[in-house]
């Protein structure tokens, strides 16, 4: 049986209250095929692990550095420090309002892998491009550069920018075939034999999931808003555990 990934992206949202209010509601016996983390803002990292012992956890992002004077920088080690087991690498939102590069992204990655903590590539097109049907040729050149000096450990997300947070998510055929090109490009860069995971970001919710879970490629979400409810997320983990015998 192969392994689902469902990863909850809190984004600058939480508070000590909402992971204790997050907790008491959080009953979820995973199949151990099954993973599931949360990634919330850096400072509650802990605090997550103790309030959901079956959770694994995720950061929103690293440093390139090892360590050294680079205010306001977490490096992958000290996430693997924390027994962080993945860490969101070039997510739109760092893309957009950090000014994150595709070389930076790449160095990113490399920083996680030699941490030892799982890399979760983003990638993803804006509408203007969907619209011009370069979606394909977008999110290829993202791979290419991204990919550059990466090792085989890794997980992308494949994010449509038109997608998050905006209530428009992919139909599953268009992200089926996304992740279809994906699997193949990877492959081509980092090796034939390599099987790396695929999850879809954008918009997914309790009711969509099942129909995107569904598909052959999928093999896990993205969820950042509906991660924020114990209630929505434990739907949406549902759903995963439904779909594990694809
Ligand atoms: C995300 O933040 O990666 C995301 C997919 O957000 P949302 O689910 O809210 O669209």
């Amino acid at each position: 049986m192969t392994n689902l990934y469902l990863i909850g992206n809190w984004k600058q949202h939480g508070s000590r209250a909402a992971i204790q209010a997050f907790s008491k509601q959080w009953s979820f016996n995973a199949n151990p095929a099954l993973r599931i983390a949360i990634a919330p803002p850096f400072p509650y990292l802990q605090a997550l692990v103790e309030a959901l012992p079956g959770c694994e956890l995720a950061a929103q992002d690293c440093s390139v550095h090892a360590q050294g004077a680079y205010t306001g920088e977490v490096s992958a080690d000290m996430l693997a420090d924390l027994d962080c087991q993945f860490v969101l690498v070039g997510h739109s939102e760092r893309r957009q309002y950090h000014y994150e590069t595709d070389e930076l992204i790449a160095e990113k990655l490399a920083a996680a892998q030699s941490a030892g903590v799982t890399p979760v590539l983003c990638v993803g097109e804006q509408l203007s491009a969907r619209e011009a049907g370069e979606q394909e040729d977008v999110v290829r050149a993202q791979l290419r550069s991204a990919l550059a000096k990466s090792q085989p450990n890794l997980l992308i997300a494949y994010e449509p920018v038109w997608a998050i947070g905006t209530g428009l998510t992919a139909t599953p055929d268009q992200a089926n075939e996304m992740h279809a090109m994906i699997k193949q490009e990877v492959e081509s860069l980092l090796g034939a034999s390599q099987a790396t995971p695929i999850l879809y970001g954008g918009s997914v919710n309790a009711e969509n999931a099942d129909a995107l879970f569904a598909c052959p490629h999928v093999d896990g979400a993205l969820v950042g808003g509906a991660s924020l409810e114990a209630a929505s997320f434990m739907a949406i983990a549902q759903s995963a555990s439904n779909n594990l015998s694809h």
